[in-house]
């Protein structure tokens, strides 16, 4: 069981959204126990918490809002922040759209780590997985499974001769969330990039900052960070996207060609079917729980 944590001291950077490619600065401050994740929109003098009740928008990125003041491409930095165990932190921006950077988590991890971790003595409570939790949509299938840890399984497919299939199975902690997870770049194709800008979106997209696969195959002339960096990509995705439930997640999730959209939907399903979870502020002392794992939705 551990400690809330929050950063030492503050920290800012700054850079350009993918999607509406505006310049922003973003300022990191420490914030008491129990505050939660918050951004505020320091041009609007609006807080937006990052809770699942923000949510407006998941077309081809996660975007949060209040009262019409939104926060675009929320997913990586609340990756970084769970991957790390940051509990309590203000975002500050004065701008719609988190800066994209390099397109993964690497950069946010190395920012937030300048500011240093500091520990608050209060411990953080945690959602642990009791009893299955199924959800389907199109294509899509995410579950949660009770595990002691946390794990995700995560399969995509797509209708690309150099992509097809991706899998991967990780059991996540600090140290290979960091290593395995956060390097794991954004991607695209090639073909969507024209509908993306007709449609006002990717306007700061670049192979500086996103895998772009061809039909010859990756553009980027530095390669992939991973043979399957795409599926670790939307790993990274899945971790921010649930972490819109306030508190790390224990158990094993298990997704199928899932995406932000239903990312998100899964997570209000999960909130939702309270049966299948407890919140407990003492893992360590809680009763072991071992299910068994028969119910995995592919195989
Ligand atoms: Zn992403």
């Amino acid at each position: 069981m551990r400690l809330q944590r929050t950063i030492k001291q503050a920290v800012s950077f700054e850079g350009i959204g993918l999607h509406t490619g505006n310049r922003v600065i973003v300022k990191l401050k420490p914030a008491p126990r129990d505050t939660g994740i918050v951004f505020y929109r320091n041009d609007k003098n609006v807080i937006i918490r990052a809770n699942i009740a923000s949510v407006t928008d998941t077309a081809f990125a996660t975007s949060l809002g209040s009262n019409g003041t939104r926060i675009k491409t929320v997913e990586h930095i609340l990756a970084a922040l769970s991957g790390l165990g940051i509990d309590n932190l203000i975002i500050e921006i004065n701008g719609s759209e988190i800066p994209i950077l390099d397109g993964s988590s690497t950069e946010l991890i190395d920012i937030i780590l300048k500011g240093g971790i500091a520990k608050q003595g209060k411990k953080q409570p945690y959602m642990r997985i009791i009893k299955p939790v199924i959800f389907e949509d199109g294509h899509a299938e995410i579950a949660a499974l009770p595990y002691e840890g946390r794990k995700l399984t995560y399969r995509i497919q797509f209708n690309h001769h150099l992509l097809g299939e991706q899998q991967l199975s990780i059991d996540l902690n600090e140290e290979n969330f960091i290593k395995e997870v956060a390097p794991a770049r954004t991607f695209g194709f090639l073909k969507d990039v024209e509908y993306l800008r007709a449609n006002g979106l990717a306007k700061g997209g670049s192979l500086d900052n996103a895998v772009i696969l061809g039909e010859d195959g990756v553009m980027n002339k530095s390669g992939l960070r991973f043979k399957d960096e795409f599926v670790r990509h939307k790993i990274l995705d899945f971790i921010g996207d649930i972490s819109l439930i306030g508190c790390p997640v224990f158990g094993h999730i298990v997704a199928n060609k899932a995406g932000h959209s239903s990312n998100i939907k899964f997570t209000k399903k999960l909130l939702a079917s309270t049966d299948c979870w407890e919140i407990i502020s003492d893992f360590e002392q809680a009763p072991r729980f071992v299910y068994p794992q028969k119910t995995l939705i592919f195989q």
